[in-house]
């Protein structure tokens, strides 16, 4: 039998630092509910979450562009076990969606989601009751189309 894992433990404490863009997109999910990104004119992109400068061409973002809530799916995968390969008590989706307005995509959990998810589906933010600004502050995103429940 080849060793395919070396078990091992290392304690890891960290401390990240979201800097500007992400703290106003933080801030604008926490407050407000909304997605906040930042447009390149220059380049015709628009980043999601925010950033204050354009990673092609350099130029001084403004954070302020509203994005969403409403995107589309863009890939999606299902995960049945933990990051120690132990079985998950029930499989996640996740989902990468590109927000209306926006040309990059965010990971978060599909909920409700089909067995086969449709990529171009229409999906929505779910937010959580409480927010406190961090990417929690989304429960994940849903079908848009409404079940009939049949
Ligand atoms: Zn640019």
């Amino acid at each position: 039998m080849s060793p395919t894992k070396i078990p091992g433990e290392l304690a890891v404490s960290f401390r990240y630092t979201p800097g500007v863009g992400n703290t106003a997109f933080f801030e604008a999910l926490r407050d407000r509910g909304v997605f906040l990104g930042s447009r390149c004119e220059d380049c015709g992109v628009t980043y999601l979450p925010a950033r204050i400068f354009c990673e092609r061409c350099l130029a001084e973002l403004e954070p302020s562009l509203e994005c969403g809530p409403e995107g589309e799916l863009v890939s999606w995968t299902l995960v049945r076990v933990d990051v120690d390969d132990r079985p998950l008590d029930r499989p996640v989706t996740y989902g990468l969606v590109r927000l209306d307005g926006a040309d990059t995509v965010l990971l978060h959990r599909l909920l409700d989601a089909d067995d086969e998810p449709a990529i171009g589906e229409r999906v929505r933010a779910v937010f959580a009751p409480l927010r406190e600004g961090s990417m929690l502050d989304v429960e994940g995103f849903a079908p848009v189309a409404e079940r009939t429940g049949s």
